[in-house]
C-alpha cells in the first residue's frame, strides 16, 4: 500500500487534535507515516500509532524551536525524499500552510490547501473544498507531481487503529535558505485558557448586536468549554481582537456547535462559519438573513437570553 506523508503539529509532544483527524484521512489513500519535528517529538509516537501512523519519523534540533519555516521545509523535504510517499498532508494552520507551499514548490507539484475532506480516486486522492464564500463545494486532484494536500481542523473524526508506529531518527542537513533568517524575539499572548478558533469543537460568537460587551459571550464559552468568535463588525469596532474574527477576512471555523450572538448572517460571516454542524443563533430581529441558516433560532434580546442559556447549563 502506498504510504502518505503526514506532517505532525505538535506542542513539545502532545500531538494537537487536526493531526489526529489527517491520520483518519490518511488511512483512507494508503499508509500514513508521521513526521514530528523538535522538542518532544519522539514523545508523539504512542499516539500517533494508536491512531494509525505504521511510522514516525522525528528530527529535532535549535533550528525547529523558534518559528522559522524554512528549516521545517528541508526537514519535511528529507522526509519526502527518504519515504516517496504518495501525498503529503499537513493541517491547515497558517504555519503549515507556508510549509506545505513552500515543499509543493521544491518538489514541482500541485498544492491544494484548505480541504475540508478527502478521499482516493483512480487517479490520485480527490479532495473537497468550499469555494467561493462557501457557495459552492468543489472537488479536485492534483494532477502534477505528489499532491499536498492541507486539511481544515473539524474535517474528520479522530478514529482509533492501531498500527506499529516505529521511531526512526530522520537525518537532516539545513539549506543556505534555513540559515539566512535569524529569529529575533517572541511576546506570548496572554492565554485565555479558552481553545484555539480554528480547532474548537464549540465556539460561541458576537456581533454587532453585543454593543461592545462580550461578556455574556464569554461566560457562556466558559461554561461550555468553547472558543470565542467575533464578527467583522464587532472587530471593527475594537470589541475583540482581529485573530477572533470569522468569515472571508477572518478564519474559517467548522465546530460540532457554532452559536452567533447578534450577528445578522451576512455573506461574509456565513463564509467563514457555515460548515458548523449545528448552527444555533440569537437575534431580536425575525427576519435576520442568519436564520436561514441556522439549526436553532432564538428571537429575543441576546442579553436576556445568552445569561439564561448559560444559568440553564450550569445548573445540569
Ligand atoms: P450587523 O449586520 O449590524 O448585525 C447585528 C445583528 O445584531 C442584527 O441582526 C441585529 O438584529 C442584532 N442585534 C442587535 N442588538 C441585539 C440584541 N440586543 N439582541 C439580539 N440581537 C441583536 N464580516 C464578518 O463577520 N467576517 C468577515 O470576515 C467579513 N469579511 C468581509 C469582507 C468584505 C470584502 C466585506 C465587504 C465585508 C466583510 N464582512 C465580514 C462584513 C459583513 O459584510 C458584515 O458587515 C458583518 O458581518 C456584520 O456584522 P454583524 O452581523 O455583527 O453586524
Amino acid at each position: 500500500m502506498a504510504e502518505v506523508l503526514v506532517y505532525v503539529d505538535h506542542v513539545d509532544g502532545a500531538v494537537r487534535k487536526p493531526t489526529l483527524e489527517l491520520l483518519t484521512l490518511a488511512r483512507r489513500i494508503g499508509e500514513p507515516v508521521a513526521l514530528a519535528l523538535g522538542n518532544g517529538a519522539a514523545d508523539t509516537a504512542a499516539v500517533l500509532a494508536e491512531h494509525g501512523a505504521v511510522k514516525v519519523l522525528t528530527a529535532d534540533a535549535a533550528e525547529f524551536a523558534d518559528y522559522l519555516v524554512v528549516p521545517k521545509v528541508d526537514a519535511l523535504q528529507a522526509a519526502y525524499d527518504a519515504v516517496s510517499p504518495a501525498a503529503v498532508l499537513l493541517p491547515s494552520s497558517a504555519e503549515a500552510k507556508e510549509i506545505a507551499a513552500r515543499l509543493a514548490l521544491r518538489i514541482g507539484s500541485g498544492i491544494i490547501t484548505d480541504a475540508v475532506d478527502l478521499e482516493a480516486g483512480a487517479e490520485g486522492p480527490v479532495a473537497t473544498q468550499s469555494a467561493f464564500a462557501a457557495s459552492y463545494t468543489t472537488k479536485s486532484r492534483v494532477s502534477k507531481g505528489t499532491p499536498v494536500i492541507t486539511v481544515k481542523p473539524n474535517s474528520a473524526p479522530v478514529e482509533a487503529a492501531a498500527a506499529a508506529g516505529a521511531v526512526e531518527a530522520l537525518p537532516v542537513s539545513f539549506s543556505e535558505q534555513a540559515t539566512g533568517t535569524k529569529f529575533l524575539s517572541r511576546t506570548p499572548r496572554e492565554s485565555t485558557g479558552r481553545p484555539e478558533l480554528t480547532e474548537a469543537a464549540l465556539v460561541v460568537a458576537g456581533g454587532r448586536g453585543m454593543g461592545g460587551d462580550f461578556t455574556s459571550v464569554e461566560a457562556l464559552a466558559d461554561e461550555l468549554g468553547a472558543a470565542v468568535g467575533a464578527s467583522r463588525a464587532a472587530v471593527d469596532a475594537g470589541w475583540y481582537p482581529h485573530s477572533h474574527q470569522v468569515g472571508q477576512t477572518g478564519k474559517s471555523v467548522s465546530p460540532q456547535l457554532y452559536i452567533a450572538s447578534g450577528i445578522s448572517g451576512a455573506i461574509q460571516h456565513r463564509a467563514g462559519m457555515q460548515t458548523s454542524k449545528t448552527i444555533v443563533a440569537v437575534n431580536k430581529d425575525p427576519e435576520a438573513p442568519i436564520f436561514d441558516l441556522v439549526d436553532y433560532g432564538v428571537v429575543g434580546d441576546l442579553f436576556d437570553v445568552v445569561p439564561q442559556l448559560t444559568e440553564e447549563i450550569t445548573s445540569r
